[in-house]
């Protein structure tokens, strides 16, 4: 094992199943690598604990290689071993958790989905602290994220910090709280929990469900620290509407309870030095963005007759919560308002994706419209650079990336006004904000008059002042979205939970 040398910073442990850019599937992977780095960069010593998953993007892993160590971890009724690799990843000293399970549980070509995801993430819950526990790590922070990971919440404070580790603080993050990994409430004894013990309405018992457990409102329950992924969103989930159920945990547990504004990566998204592009450029140099888009359309076999036709993009998983039915909808107003409209987004959802696969094949061959129904991470990067618009027009979004990452590249956002939209996207029409912030175009009803509206008021801006759309564009990309100031907001609440830790061993 690395061992963790003394050090003035503090010692932060993520677990997670995803991170950038080894194990993505969306806006959780970007975080655990950016917040990651970001915390790293202010001096503290911060390790990540994933699954070694076999389809895992293997070439990003620096130094990868096997310890000379077995970690035997409980699971339902025995003991199974389990290889735990290293390797860095962008920096970060990550520890790779391999099962000698019979399930095979991460050996599965995909990272969610299957029908044991409840035992492979318990599983691997128990493992992480596992480690932790025989490498005598003494982390002052262990963040856990997503009901994936949740379980190390309970995990901790009834079984760990008996067996001795017990230097941690725990701070959950919950990047989405339609996600809440529910089970029958037998199932979690596999991990070694006491269901019976936890199966109450003030520990992990479902709301709604009294035979169930809720492993996100567990991790509500016994963390320390628990935070949401913006401000607005932190908001919304506390009432019946938005809270999916768990709004009267979160309000009984507000104390502990924030939302800070997730960053974005501004080495990987960065059009200055992206190796992705065709062509790279800048805020002070924005022509490189033409050559992206011809570049692009060149690509998909779009039209390029007008280098000053509106290219209108959309980057999403196409999921209910995305607003598809007004994705869908855009590409035919886009068609209508003279634009050109291009779609990366895959679908977990079958009659979604089948859906979407008739919509890409009506416009195979038209000039003006295309549909790219995958996850393409070097493709996503052309299209933020290519774009003049991005669409976001979602029916609930935590805090959302993509709207970031599109103002780096210089497109500009159309977005609903919810969750860490509305925290990051402000309308360029919108009096009560001051001018300076203003940088997107954004609208609040979810039908097709509502996103019509921004989409045309977008429109007008693009074709009828080409100055002031440039000034837009360069405004927007040198807006700071880096990890700067939210992990600080992190740091100071990792920080204030230690000295509370610390005041209370002493008192
Ligand atoms: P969520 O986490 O809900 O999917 P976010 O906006 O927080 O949404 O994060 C989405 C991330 O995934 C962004 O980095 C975006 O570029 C990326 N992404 C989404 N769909 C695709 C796709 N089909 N191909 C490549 N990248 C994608």
């Amino acid at each position: 094992f690395t061992s963790s040398p003394t050090r003035p910073g503090l010692h932060i442990i993520h677990i997670a199943a995803e991170m950038a850019p080894v194990a993505k599937v969306g806006g959780l992977g970007d975080v655990v690598a950016g917040l990651g780095k970001a915390l790293q960069e202010k001096g503290h010593l911060v390790e990540i604990v994933l699954p070694k998953y076999d389809c895992m993007q293997y070439e990003s892993i620096k130094d990868m290689k096997v310890l000379d160590v077995v970690v035997e971890s409980y699971f339902d009724g025995r003991l199974y071993k389990n290889n735990i690799w290293t390797g860095t990843v962008e920096g970060l000293p990550v520890y790779f958790i391999e099962p000698q399970h019979p399930g095979k549980f991460f050996c599965r070509g995909q990272l969610y989905g299957e029908h044991d995801d409840f035992k492979r993430f318990s599983f691997f819950s128990r493992v992480a602290l596992e480690l932790l526990l025989q490498a005598e790590k003494r982390p002052d922070i262990i963040h856990c994220h997503e009901w994936q990971t949740a379980f190390v919440a309970p995990l901790y404070w009834e079984i760990y910090v008996p067996k001795g580790l017990d230097s941690a603080r725990i701070c959950f993050t919950c990047h989405n709280f339609e996600y809440q990994g529910t089970a029958p409430a037998s199932e979690l004894t596999s991990c070694g929990l006491d269901a019976y013990h936890l199966n109450k309405p003030d520990r992990m018992q479902d709301n709604s469900a009294n035979d169930r457990i809720n492993p996100v409102k567990g991790a509500i329950v016994f963390s320390n620290i628990v935070t949401t992924v913006s401000p607005t969103y932190a908001q919304e989930v506390r009432s019946a509407q938005g809270g999916k159920g768990l709004h009267a945990t979160i309000n009984s547990h507000s104390k502990k309870f924030a939302g800070i504004l997730n960053g974005i990566d501004t080495d990987a998204w960065n059009p200055a030095s992206d190796n992705f592009l065709k062509v790279q450029y800048s805020a002070s140099d924005i022509d490189g963005k033409i050559q992206n888009k011809e570049a692009l359309r060149r690509l998909l076999g779009l039209s390029s007759s007008d280098f000053r036709q509106p290219l209108v993009g959309c980057i999403t998983r196409l999921v209910p919560q995305k607003g598809v039915h007004l994705i869908r909808h855009a590409i035919y107003r886009t068609l209508e308002l003279g634009g050109q409209f291009v779609l990366l987004g895959s679908s977990p959802v079958p009659h979604i994706q089948r859906e979407f696969e008739d919509i890409a094949n009506h416009f195979q061959n038209h000039e003006h419209a295309r549909l790219v129904l995958k996850y393409d991470e070097a493709l996503s990067h052309l299209i933020y650079a290519a774009s003049d618009m991005l669409i976001i027009p979602s029916i609930f979004e935590p805090c959302g990336l993509t709207q970031m990452i599109a103002m780096r590249y210089g497109s500009i956002p159309i977005a609903r006004k919810t969750g860490g939209l509305n925290d990051s996207v402000f309308d360029v029409d919108d009096d009560s904000i001051p001018l300076q912030f203003r940088n997107g175009f954004t609208f609040v009803t979810a039908d097709e008059q509502g996103f019509n509206n921004a989409l045309e008021r977008a429109f007008n801006y693009y074709m009828n002042n080409a100055e002031t759309w440039k000034e837009l564009v360069q405004k927007d990309m040198s807006i700071d979205f880096s990890w700067d100031s939210s992990a600080a907001q992190y740091e100071e609440l990792y920080e204030k939970a230690v000295l509370r830790a610390r005041a209370a061993s002493r008192s």
